[in-house]
């Protein structure tokens, strides 16, 4: 899972520039109690502090802990995703592009008819790279990058939970275009029916679809100098069907994440292995890639992990006096014992669950 540094504000990191337009609001501001100090005195993480603060303070209405919160945990930075880091789904890509990077690029391109779509749902197996596909749209869309779960915005105190949301579609507005990246969506926007639903997951669910729609509604005729077009709630779900029928109806897009076909993991395993000493031939790898039919890419990276630790463990304790130029290749032997216990974690009947609701609900393609 993304890593959440605490450096930097924006899915790529923000240069002096950034600082500089914070800074020059600044003195606009004349009663602002920070314009005495120096910023040149401040850390860098002080100096994002005081940024964020400032955003925070031309966003009228906002709850000042509740932004502060979404800042802290759910604003993610650093740690960049680019297409290339990802083995294959082309398709999923390619919709991705057209969905949410080249309108949020070209804005002028997409209009009227042509109008982005608010919402984006991926679905499918655990482990098929959903949210490394959600980081790489942050990154290519130049986008601010809001990663939330439900466990992100549940709190304790009462109304607390939906000033969160709040406080989340108000900042996504202000540092537009952002995507809003809701993992595991199906635990905030499950069905009515589903049992076990409490007050303050019903209270999230509806503040969240509230905000969503204000989002469409406000487009037209904002006058806020926002770029409302330019705000993506983009979901992954392992559990599609649990999603409300009308919270599903409104991501227009639903992209179905299979597990990788030959061609995916062959090129996943090259990507793993391509800086890695190992001896395997070409027939090898596409043995290789045979053997692992069924696995999801992070059964594929975390069978390549063990099968790595293989020349090490066929050394024993000799591991703690030899060099590392002494250390063996990795073979597709390794490989073999691995893929013995580490196993596929989707089985044939989940998939088919997976295939019958793409088939009912998907986008073509
Ligand atoms: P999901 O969100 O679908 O559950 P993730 O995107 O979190 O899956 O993927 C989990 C891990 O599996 C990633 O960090 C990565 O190591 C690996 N992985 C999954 N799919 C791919 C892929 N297509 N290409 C490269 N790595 C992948």
């Amino acid at each position: 899972k993304p890593s959440k540094s605490s450096n930097v504000s924006r899915s790529q990191s923000p240069d002096k520039s950034d600082l500089e337009v914070s800074k020059d609001t600044e003195t606009i501001n004349s009663d602002s109690s920070n314009d005495f100090i120096d910023d040149s005195e401040l850390s860098e993480k002080e100096l994002f502090a005081k940024m964020e603060d400032q955003i925070i303070s031309e966003v009228k209405g906002i709850d000042y802990q509740a932004a502060k919160q979404i800042f802290n945990e759910i604003v993610v930075r650093g740690d960049e995703v680019h297409w290339d880091d990802i083995a294959g789904l082309e398709t999923a890509k390619n919709s991705l592009k057209e969905t949410v990077v080249y309108p949020f690029l070209r804005p002028d391109l997409f209009s009227g008819l042509r109008e982005p779509a608010r919402g984006m749902l991926l679905f499918g197996p655990p482990g098929t790279g959903k949210t490394m596909l959600a980081r790489a749209v942050a990154t290519e869309s130049k986008s601010t990058f809001f990663s939330i779960s439900a466990s992100s915005l549940t709190s304790k105190y009462l109304g607390e939970s939906e000033k969160l949301v709040r406080a989340l579609f108000l900042l996504a507005r202000k540092l537009s275009p952002s995507i809003i990246f809701v993992d595991e969506i199906d635990s905030i926007l499950s069905s009515r029916s589903e049992n076990g639903e409490n007050e303050s997951s019903r209270r999230i669910k509806n503040e969240f679809l509230i905000q969503w729609s204000n989002l469409t509604h406000a487009a037209a005729g904002n006058d806020h100098g926002e770029d409302l077009q330019r705000v993506l709630v983009l979901a992954a779900t392992n559990l599609p069907w649990s999603i409300d029928e009308a919270a599903r109806r409104r991501f227009v897009r639903r992209q179905y994440i299979p597990l990788p076909e030959d061609e995916t993991r062959s090129s996943h395993v090259q990507k793993l292995m391509k800086f890695q000493n190992h001896s395997m031939t070409d027939e090898e790898l596409s043995k290789l890639v045979e053997l692992t039919d069924g696995y999801s890419g992070s059964d594929i990276t975390a069978l390549a992990k063990d099968a790595a630790m293989g020349p090490l463990r066929s050394l024993g304790d000799k591991l703690l006096f030899t060099e590392k130029s002494d250390i063996r290749p990795i073979e597709l032997q390794d490989f073999e014992k691995s893929l013995k216990y580490i196993r596929p974690s989707v089985s044939k009947e989940n998939l088919k669950e997976f295939d019958d609701w793409a088939a009912k609900f998907g986008s073509s393609g």
